[in-house]
């Protein structure tokens, strides 16, 4: 984790700079007359300007310095902020192991929070992969300490603090996501999650593996994972279990690869899905935030847990299942499989912890990243007032959110001849968002206050996006819009 320092002005020793610039402030107050000075004739021979994306890198007395402009003061956006923050950060150069200072002296403690943000959740790098030179120089772009220089109060001190650990969760996350099928198997997820309760005191963690997910009557779960020589496990992931309150349940997929089953996916649609399990690390990285953050709140995290494979084991389209809840479900298509292990993960929440908030999350479907893109979950719910608290907690956070119909025009779309549902509508393949989440609306009673969130655009950027994320990968989406609504529910 990045360790920061606060410093008053005047105090200005670190390897790198980074001095944020307004429209028509030529006069940093407390800023060093030398650096003053060389933003001074920057300006004036026109080789940098102060409007939003604007940078220049120059040494002054052997510390280097990067203006970078915000543009003017009125138009300036906590977003675009943390936009800057992230270019930036291509701008550091090589500062492995250096400090970088971030003079905070002339943006108000809102912009200064998101400068600090954007910076952070970029210095990032999956470190694991890569070997050799290409790895060295990676590595030295990576800053280990960031000392910002402005007159902070207490308050934003303490932002400051609580998003570098959010941004540890973030990263954390990532690096789930990013993995390969080859070294996050179920098991390893269930082991992420070992890891956790060990780490941090008020956490505790329940694995079931593959026979007690069976003797549960875990049906779907089951099924979905015949395919596969390695086992499924239903993770439970605890924090402050000890507390009388109802829980707050999250619920995240764990499809740690999804060939589609006998419904194979083509070449095209089938080299990302080791990230199939985003929900599920969401699920982990919230809950690891919430321990660092000291949360006294009672949440439960559930992902589970499989492969979709094929095999002569694998289960086949036309199958007919029997559900955790005991409702049964036809099989027409074995690639809808992330609706059939939610469903029994979010009938098991609701019998054995009666939530007070259920919420989950699951790269589901293509249908809502072709809608959405990349940037934006759907979300639906039967419950206004938490898709409410949804959006605020998206304003806050910057996860955006947009809300998806869910009503019963898709549960009777569902209705199957031979089962008590279908896990795909027919014969129309259209509202397939909307569908999938009909589906798991199915299995959660009216009055349970749940409601779904679909990852499948924002969990992975394919090209630059959002300068916080990597150029392309893994983003860590929901961990910050879950902290928020937690926090403030
Ligand atoms: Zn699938």
């Amino acid at each position: 984790m990045v360790k920061i320092n606060f410093s008053k002005k005047g105090d200005a020793d670190q390897d790198v700079l980074i001095v944020p610039v307004l429209t028509g402030t030529e006069k940093l107050p407390g800023l060093p007359d030398n650096i003053t000075n060389q933003l001074k004739s920057l300006l004036s021979a026109e080789d940098f300007q102060a409007k939003a994306g604007g940078t220049a890198a120059q040494r002054v007395a052997g510390q280097k310095i990067v203006f970078v402009g915000l543009g003017d003061r009125e138009k300036l956006t906590p977003e675009q902020a943390k936009t800057t923050g992230a270019k930036v950060w291509s701008d550091l150069g090589n500062v492995s192991e250096k400090s970088v200072g971030l003079w905070g002296e002339s943006v108000k403690p809102s912009i200064l929070l998101k400068l600090t943000e954007g910076l952070l959740l970029r210095n990032y790098l999956d470190s694991r992969y890569k070997t050799g030179e290409e790895l060295a120089n990676a590595k030295k772009k990576l800053f280990s300490t960031l000392t910002v220089i402005a007159d902070t109060d207490a308050a934003l001190r303490r932002e400051i603090d609580e998003l570098t650990k959010i941004t540890e969760a973030v990263h954390y996350v990532r690096d789930l996501v990013s993995a390969p099928p080859i070294d996050l198997k179920p098991e390893d997820l269930a082991n992420e999650a070992a890891k956790l309760a060990q780490t941090y005191q008020n956490i505790t963690c329940r694995v079931l593996n593959k026979k007690e997910i069976e003797a549960e009557g875990l049906g779907l779960l089951a099924a979905v994972n015949r395919g596969s020589a390695h086992e499924p496990r239903l993770i439970i992931l605890e924090i402050n279990a000890n507390k009388k309150e109802k829980p707050i349940i999250l619920v995240g997929k764990g499809l740690t690869f999804d060939s589609g089953g006998y419904n194979l996916k083509p070449s095209g649609g089938i080299e990302m899905m080791h990230i199939d399990m985003a929900g599920g690390a969401t699920v982990l990285g919230t809950i690891k935030a919430l321990a660092m953050l000291g949360s006294k709140k009672k949440v439960i995290g559930i992902v589970p847990a499989t492969e979709n494979l094929v095999s002569g084991e694998a289960y086949k389209p036309s199958d007919i299942i029997k559900s955790y809840s005991g409702k049964t479900v036809e099989i027409r298509n074995t690639d809808a499989e992330g609706r059939l292990i939610l469903a029994d993960a979010l009938s098991y929440a609701e019998k054995n912890f009666s939530p007070a908030l259920m919420i989950d999350l699951a790269t589901l479907t293509g249908a809502c990243r072709v809608a959405l893109g990349e940037r934006y979950a759907g979300v639906f719910s039967r419950h206004p007032e938490i898709t409410k608290r949804l959006e605020q907690a998206s304003k806050i956070s910057g996860d955006k959110i947009w809300y998806l119909p869910l009503d019963e025009l898709h549960s009777e779309q569902l209705k199957s001849k031979v089962a008590d549902i279908a896990n795909i509508s027919e014969p129309s393949r259209l509202m397939g968002a909307s569908s999938g989440a009909a589906f798991l609306s199915f299995f959660v009673k009216e009055e349970t206050p749940w409601a779904h969130l679909d990852i499948a655009g924002p969990a992975h950027q394919s090209v630059e996006i959002e300068a916080w994320n990597p150029p392309s990968g893994a983003t860590g989406y929901g961990v910050a819009l879950l902290i928020d609504l937690i926090t403030n529910w």
